[in-house]
């Protein structure tokens, strides 16, 4: 399949809310999983979804092109995008992520390392939790997608977020490292935690949340973690570990938010 046709079938197999994202982007096929095993088609139930058969991760059946991600993640994301899904907004998350999420986060990461310590958070969104980080004594930075966003919550919070994926190559190594509804989204899996680990300082830990489901029951309870555009793989647990390990890192599961696990991850 090839364009139009990519396109087409997206929009016959997804939902609603996502068709009128569809007509800006353009996809190309998902040749291999990031394990380097040759995903197959999984079940009726998920037709923009494969399976690879060598680790179980559900990669994406056709991933949106390196520019569509761009321009997506730019400024779509976080306001058309958002506000489609009936999401909170940017400064309702403020508010909102301290109700249930935040809390809950700020406990994991002082079990990891209490402050003071350097903390980098990717993806760091409304940048609530980079916020509380810094109120509590750690020294943080962000990276965030969108310019607009990281000046944003840069004033807001005083916290200094850089605009991308990682900071620049020079910047320091970090004791944390964050990674909240992040992993699922980077097209080069293994490049992105190869990536975290030349940041991570020799004791430092992250910490990861993800949609991770094991099996198919779990899959279609969670259909919604199953989202096209933006959420690449799906990982089970298998996959998930084989990923850290492939960059030396070891990951254990240390709760549970949302129904999906929360790992720490350090160097082997
Ligand atoms: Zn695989």
């Amino acid at each position: 399949m090839f364009g139009a046709q990519i396109k087409e079938f997206i929009i016959d197999n997804t939902t609603e809310g996502l068709r009128p994202f569809i007509g800006q982007m353009d996809f190309e096929p998902a040749a291999k999983c990031w394990c380097g095993g040759q995903p197959e088609p999984w079940t009726p139930e998920f037709a923009l979804y494969l399976r690879c058969p060598s680790c179980g991760c559900k990669p994406v059946r056709f991933r949106p092109t390196t520019e569509s991600l761009q321009r997506f993640y730019s400024s779509t994301y976080w306001y058309e995008y958002q506000q489609v899904h009936k999401c909170p907004t940017v400064e309702e998350r403020f508010e909102g992520d301290m109700l249930d999420r935040v809390p809950l986060y700020l406990n994991w990461l002082r079990g990891l390392h209490p402050p003071p310590c350097k903390v980098l958070e990717i993806g760091s969104g409304n940048g609530r939790l980079l916020f509380e980080l810094k109120q509590a004594g750690y020294d943080c930075t962000g990276v965030e997608m969108d310019k607009n966003l990281a000046a944003l919550v840069t004033n807001k919070t005083g916290v200094t977020v850089v605009h991308g994926s990682f900071p620049p190559g020079n910047d320091p190594i970090y004791d944390l490292i964050v990674i909240i509804d992040v992993l699922e989204h980077a097209p080069d899996q293994i490049n992105f935690v190869q990536n975290v680990k030349s940041r991570l300082s020799s004791s430092g830990k992250v910490l990861v949340h993800c949609p991770v489901l094991d099996t198919l029951e779990a899959s279609i309870q969670f259909r919604h973690m199953f989202n096209p555009l933006s959420h690449l793989w799906i990982h089970t647990s298998e996959s998930f570990s084989k990923l850290w390990l492939e960059a030396g890192l070891r990951s254990a599961k240390v709760g549970e938010l949302f129904n999906m696990p929360v790992y720490a991850v350090n160097k082997l």
